[in-house]
Order: C-alpha cells, then sequence, then structure tokens
C-alpha cells in the first residue's frame, strides 16, 4: 500500500506543495514544530533514508537546501535546522524547521496550530523565495 507521502506527491491527498523535481517533493508539514516547517521526501518510497543510495541522499540534501534557502528568507528564523526521524511515516524525509535557538527543534512541544489561510500565506511566502 502507498504511504500516505506517495499520495500527497500523487495529488490523492492535498498538501501545501513547497517544491518538485524529478526525484524530490516538499511540501510543508501539517502538524508544524515551527511556522514554515517543510518535509522533504524522495518520490521513490523507501522507509529509512540511510537505506537511500549514496547519489539520492546526496541529491535529496541539495534539494533540501534549496528550499530551506527559500524557507530562511521567507519566515523570521536564525537558520534552517534539520532532523530526521520518520518513526510514523515509512516513507524516508528530512525535516526543515525555522529556529531562533535549539528547544525550537523540540518535537514534543506544542505545535503551532496555522489555519488554512495562515499555511497558504507561508506557502506563497516561501515558494516567491525560490
Ligand atoms: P516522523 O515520521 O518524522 O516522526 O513524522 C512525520 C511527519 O509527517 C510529522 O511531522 C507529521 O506532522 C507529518 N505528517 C503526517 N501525515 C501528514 C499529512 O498527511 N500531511 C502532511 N503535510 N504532513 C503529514
Amino acid at each position: 500500500m502507498a504511504t500516505i507521502f506517495s499520495r500527497i506527491i500523487q495529488g490523492e491527498i492535498p498538501c501545501y506543495k513547497i517544491a518538485e523535481d524529478e526525484r524530490f517533493f516538499a511540501f510543508m508539514d501539517i502538524n508544524p514544530v515551527a511556522v514554515g516547517h517543510t518535509l522533504v521526501v524522495p518520490k521513490h518510497e523507501d522507509d529509512y533514508i540511510f537505506n537511500l543510495d549514496d547519489d539520492e541522499i546526496g541529491a535529496m540534501m541539495v534539494f533540501a537546501k534549496k528550499v530551506a534557502k527559500a524557507i530562511e528568507k521567507a519566515v523570521p528564523c536564525k537558520r534552517i535546522g534539520v532532523a530526521v526521524i520518520g518513526l510514523e511515516v515509512p516513507h524516508a524525509h528530512i525535516h526543515l524547521i525555522p529556529i531562533t535557538q535549539e528547544g525550537d527543534m523540540d518535537f514534543k512541544k506544542e505545535h503551532v496550530h496555522m489555519s488554512d489561510e495562515e499555511f497558504r500565506e507561508v506557502q506563497k511566502r516561501i515558494v516567491e523565495n525560490l
């Protein structure tokens, strides 16, 4: 069965899309730790990021860098933190999270609640900075 991220990539489930190329897809996390929290995923479905081959994991980081630079310009922050957890969705993904301090990367703290309008507004700002 396709993962929820594959279904998002295929357009079966809606998302706030940020960027896409032949191999990778970026979209905003639906339950963000911070405003601008974005996920980067390979279109190729694999449960574990360190199962990706060298070329794919390298290219994924280059794609994530482009997205991170756009988030950095769109959202007030010091830099973009990077996390790989992958315990919830069995489809490799990188979390890109705008941070100003270490605690901003804490997945256990209360997440940010964003309306559809707020998601669209942040999405627009990020996409404009790609
Ligand atoms: P992890 O697998 O790294 O522990 O967490 C998976 C992440 O995917 C979570 O931050 C969660 O909010 C996000 N997520 C799960 N389902 C969806 C979804 O349907 N849409 C979006 N945009 N994000 C999702």
